[in-house]
């Protein structure tokens, strides 16, 4: 994703001749970037061996769930609706995991029927009714048991999940008194510690505290684990002033702390396998002058990228034919929607910008699309992969009729 001769590019196709053709607002994806993101998480975790399950709510779409599959990767599912996506896209059951505070009896049968690796349970009732289950069919399930470790991810509050008020996982005790429980269970086998603090951590700390915490507990329950799942969560960059989660030291931190363990490694990694392979390219509506600075009344808005209405977040705006004019008034980008959360950013000096100008929302790949919504019974934008010169439309612009 590059600028050549002041228009944007993905890879060697032009951005703007993609609208003329697909229209906007659009997601482009680029199948270069993905697999970059995925070879230098595999490089950089290599001395673990890990299994590396794609967080799949970070990303359902069936096209890009194949490439992932293609790359050796399992997934980490959260509902039957991913877990069904998971197995269409080839994923081998072997390495497809089930997270999530609230799965159904429907959803726990459909798992144990596929046999898939774990089933990373968060409360004891949760596991009194797996137990039910296999009991039923008689079988043997394996599961993890999610830790809630305690630990501050020192990220957005909206997106953190290892503190003790939040609803993730089980504390200390209640995990240790089920660890326990489950040495006598016989229709279940417990083979995982699970862990997943939050989401976009940038700092190795959180990660550090928590690796601790894990070590402890797992010494104090006195039980081989056969996989310890450390969940996903690794940040990334949507602001060149800040860099990325730095991989090797957590992998460096992860031997040091869990060798002597002696289990095999799971991450869910999400975000940092997905986030900065899309850009959503918008056309400016209107521009209206406000009291102190202009709104840019874009074609997109909360219902195709929700994270800045749901979490405050910023992805940065470019524009998508650069010019050497700039704005004295500050420009606020915001969508059609009739809420005033439907804002995406606020910029203070940007190109001058006029209507129908085409702008580019950066690093939307990961809860972009798979958060976007019908809400003002709009339609849901059409996704696009590019590989070299090559565009593939991997889902198609909603239709009307689609929805009516
Ligand atoms: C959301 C989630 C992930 C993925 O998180 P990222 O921040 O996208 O890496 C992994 N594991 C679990 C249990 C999750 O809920």
């Amino acid at each position: 994703m590059k600028y050549i001769k002041k228009k944007f590019f993905i890879e060697n196709v032009k951005v703007r001749n993609l609208t003329k053709k697909f229209s906007t607002p659009i997601y482009c994806y680029s199948y270069k970037k993905l697999k970059k993101n995925i070879m230098i998480f595999k490089k950089n975790f290599k001395n673990l061996n890990p299994l590396i399950c794609f967080a799949v709510k970070a990303n359902a779409n069936l096209k890009l769930l194949k490439e992932i599959k293609k790359f050796g990767l399992g997934a980490d599912v959260v509902s039957l609706g991913e877990l069904t996506k998971a197995l269409k896209a080839g994923i081998q059951t072997k390495k497809i995991v089930f997270s999530g505070v609230g799965k159904t009896s429907e959803e726990l049968r459909f798992a144990i029927d596929k046999k898939i690796l774990l089933i990373n349970a968060e409360s004891k009732s949760e596991i009194l009714e797996i137990e039910r289950i296999a009991k039923s069919k008689r079988e043997i399930v394996n599961i993890g048991i999610r830790l809630n470790p305690n630990t501050d991810a020192k990220t957005l509050k909206q997106i953190s999940t290892g503190k003790k008020q939040d609803k993730f996982g089980l504390t200390e005790k209640y995990f240790l008194e089920l660890v326990k429980y489950l040495k006598n269970s016989k229709f279940i086998k417990l083979k995982c510690l699970s862990v997943h603090i939050g989401s976009q951590i940038l700092s190795n700390q959180p990660y550090e505290k928590m690796l601790k915490v894990v070590d402890r507990i797992i010494k104090k329950s006195n039980y081989k684990f056969e996989f310890i799942d450390l969940g996903g969560g690794m940040g990334i960059s949507y602001d060149k002033k800040i860099k990325n989660l730095n991989y090797k030291k957590y992998a460096v931190a992860i031997k040091k702390v869990l060798k002597k363990h002696n289990t095999k490694i799971i991450f869910e990694p999400g975000r940092s396998i997905i986030g900065n392979t899309a850009i959503l390219v918008s056309k400016v509506i209107y521009i209206k002058h406000g009291s102190n600075k202009n709104f840019v009344i874009l074609d997109a808005g909360m219902n195709d990228l929700m994270r800045p209405a749901l979490y405050g977040a910023e992805h940065q705006i470019i524009p998508e034919n650069k010019k050497n004019v700039f704005t004295k008034k500050t420009y606020e980008f915001v969508g059609p929607i009739c809420e005033s959360t439907d804002r995406f950013l606020t910029a203070k000096k940007f190109q001058k910008l006029n209507e129908k100008d085409l702008v580019i929302i950066s690093d939307v790949g990961a809860y972009g699309m798979s958060l976007s919504s019908n809400y003002n019974v709009r339609l849901k934008p059409a996704e696009i992969l590019i590989k070299g010169y090559k565009i593939n439309v991997i889902k198609k612009r909603q239709r009307l009729k689609d929805l009516i």
